[in-house]
């Protein structure tokens, strides 16, 4: 009995020690089945000898059975909010009253941490062990989660350096969780047929509020330390902010990573502009940095107002999701006739820019969303990436809200549409009578890495579609005939009309590959149609080919070779070909405009800054080269932009020649790009 409780105390103490390791230190010394093996010997002694268990055994962690309800809890010292600054004028606002109230010239110390995006969190421990977990509730009062922040990663259920006898300590921090998790927990919810999470903010916020402490604990929750709350019986606390979180990491609190102690508030703009570039790559969600004084005296002779303190301000950033209504549910026929359902949104301000319409990409992703019209819905806008519809709030669900319901027709041109199994797709057969698909095949054929017409873009499509000149692609070079109507339209204008003409007349002759791109052959996409033309070498080699031949090319599958075959046996799209040559257009041959890469393959990797991806790789292409997606031993060139990744290392480790975007297009031939 005695060995068993010395052994449980041991394995109590290293157990607790290796979740230091993990979250504090982020450097675990053992794998996660070791750290298993060990836990699973506690469990079996403490199950052996149930009065060995203690309040602070990690056997808690996975959680308890359910409670009724949770008690209240009232704050000894409130829990505020911040002080919300917008912009770096308001933050230079915030210094500058800062200075007035403190009479002084002197610059300012601030500690600048990241806004985690999750909920407050406020800990207790009496005698160095956690005794009692309170959400914020309304500042004053809040609910005990004592057993769910027991199974929050980064939750220290004894303090690492004790504590003395009859102190008490109050931590409060943040419990997020991060993008994996998210995107793991998420992923194994909709396996198990529930819904997923819109937000980890909000998995965050409702796994602490879970009766059943055992549903928290798989939401694998993280805590973060930023500050003190209430203090008795603790020798005294250093003078800083700065220093108290480093004594909070020592006693075993993960802080806010990225904190960083600046002196003057431009050092803080700079912190938040840093912290903004790099939100994205973090690894988990933050809505802004918080900057605060860092002195403890000067934070208590600036005090509080009921709101929040008067020494720290929170500087936010473009919210990237925001709440608007679904007023309706529009459906876009695409240039292979593919109706796509489009959100309406009432507009509002998201990720910087406003958003009035966002896909929905297909109707089995509208029901999987349980979207209804009239509902208020979630929409994000992170980065770069384009806005999406996350969910309904179904609380606010107006009464009869209806369910969106997918067209029979097409919207645009009333022929029956094909639907494909689990309303996965719509298509519109109308191939060449369909107004919607015909003007989109215009805008696709006449674009930049196709035909290259210049002038020729949606809007220009649309108005002369809309005035009958144009009907199909081939009507693009009748429109010079119409040379005296166009300078008569509004904002055309004879510059412009002289500009377009030629530009149609200039793409007469384009690189065979870029032709067979422009026709927008289902699955074919510039590199695909680069392969095409340097194997066929004509269009009448094209028109004349076989699934037997296309599948002997390299880099066409048989579901591509298959697509080919099918649209060429069309005869609207063979009498396309043959009106466009008929026009006047005479594809470049088996074409190669150089052989400066031939024999050469080249990887493109990161962000481009001069061109498209598929220019980049056509470029190659007319150069005699090939361009692949993945880095070889047979690999000669990688052309790396920012951001580049895995490609870029492995290229490095085998020795291959790297170099940016500018050297690669300053090593081409005169002429080219
Ligand atoms: P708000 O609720 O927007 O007024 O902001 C106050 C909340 O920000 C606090 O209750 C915390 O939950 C949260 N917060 C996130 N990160 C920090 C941080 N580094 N310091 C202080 N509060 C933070
Ligand atoms: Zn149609």
């Amino acid at each position: 009995m005695k060995d068993a409780a010395e052994r449980a105390a041991w394995l109590r103490d290293e157990l607790a020690r290796h979740n230091r390791l993990y979250y504090v230190h982020e450097r675990p010394e053992i794998s996660d089945s070791e750290y298993d093996l060990l836990f699973r010997e506690l469990v079996e002694i403490e199950s052996d000898h149930p009065e060995l268990q203690t309040l602070d055994s990690p056997t808690l962690r996975v959680g308890s059975a359910p409670s009724e309800s949770f008690a209240q809890h009232r704050h000894i010292v409130p829990m505020l909010s911040l002080d919300n600054a917008f912009s770096t004028e308001e933050l230079r606002a915030f210094d500058t009253r800062i200075h007035r109230t403190l009479g002084t010239e002197e610059p300012i110390a601030y500690s600048c941490e990241h806004k985690l995006d999750g909920l407050s969190l406020s800990l207790t421990y009496l005698d160095g062990v956690l005794a009692t977990a309170a959400t914020r509730g309304d500042g004053t009062t809040g609910e005990v989660v004592t057993a769910n922040a027991r199974t929050v990663g980064g939750v220290p259920l004894r303090l690492a350096e004790g504590a003395p006898a009859g102190s008490r300590i109050e931590v409060r921090g943040e419990v997020l969780m991060t993008k994996r998790a998210f995107a793991e927990v998420n992923a194994s919810r909709l396996a198990r047929g529930e819904e997923a999470f819109v937000n980890p903010r909000n998995a965050a916020s409702g796994g602490m509020r879970q009766l059943d402490s055992r549903l928290t604990a798989e939401r694998r929750l993280r805590f973060y330390a930023y500050g003190i709350g209430d203090v008795t019986g603790m020798s005294e606390l250093a003078p800083t902010l700065t220093e108290r979180l480093a004594w909070l990491r020592d006693l075993g609190f993960p802080t806010s990573p990225g904190a960083k102690r600046v002196v003057g508030i431009e050092g803080a703009a700079k912190f938040a502009e840093g912290v903004l570039a790099m939100r994205d790559s973090l690894p988990y969600g933050i809505d802004g940095v918080v900057v605060k004084v860092d002195g403890i005296a000067l934070q208590a002779e600036l005090g509080s107002t009921a709101r929040g303190p008067r020494w720290a301000i929170a500087l936010k950033f473009p919210a990237e999701q925001a709440f608007t209504r679904l007023l309706g549910v529009s459906d876009q026929v695409g240039r292979t006739g593919v109706v796509t359902p489009v959100a309406e949104l009432d507009p509002v301000f998201v990720g910087g820019v406003t958003v009035s319409r966002a896909t929905l990409h297909n109707y089995s992703e509208v029901a999987r969303k349980g979207l209804r019209i009239g509902d208020t819905v979630i929409v994000q806008r992170a980065g770069d990436v384009i806005p999406e519809v996350l969910g309904p709030v179904l609380e606010k669900r107006p009464a009869g809200a209806q369910a969106p319901v997918p067209p029979a027709e097409c919207p645009d041109c009333g022929a029956v549409l094909i639907v494909s199994e689990g309303l996965v797709s719509l298509r519109c057969p109308n191939t060449h009578g369909c107004p919607s698909q015909i003007e989109s095949k215009i805008v696709h054929f006449a674009s930049r890495t196709a035909m290259d017409i210049e002038g020729l873009g949606e809007k220009q499509v649309a108005r002369f579609a809309e005035l009958g000149w144009l009907s199909d692609v081939a009507g693009i070079y009748g429109l010079a005939s119409r040379r005296a109507e166009l300078v008569g339209l509004e904002r055309m204008g004879e510059l412009s009309v002289e500009r377009l003409l030629s530009a149609i007349e200039a793409s007469k002759q384009p690189p065979l590959g870029r032709f067979i791109f422009a026709l927008g052959i289902p699955l074919v996409g510039s590199r695909t149609a680069a392969d095409l033309a340097r194997s066929l070498g004509s269009v009448n080699r094209l028109l004349a080919t076989t699934e037997a031949e296309l599948a002997e090319i390299e880099g066409i599958g048989q579901t591509t070779a298959a697509q080919i075959v099918e649209w060429l046996s069309e005869p609207g799209n063979r009498a396309l070909v043959s009106a466009l040559l008929e026009a006047g257009v005479e594809p470049r041959g088996q074409e190669p405009l150089g052989d400066h890469f031939a024999g050469k393959t080249v990887v493109f990797t990161g962000k481009l800054e001069h061109m498209t991806r598929e220019d980049a790789e056509a470029l190659v292409a007319s150069l005699g080269g090939k361009a692949s997606g993945s880095v070889s031993k047979g690999t000669s060139l990688v052309v790396a932009g920012p951001g580049a990744g895995s490609k870029l290392s492995k290229a490095e480790s085998l020795g291959i020649p790297v170099v940016s975007e500018e050297e690669f297009l300053a090593s081409l031939p005169d002429g080219r790009g």
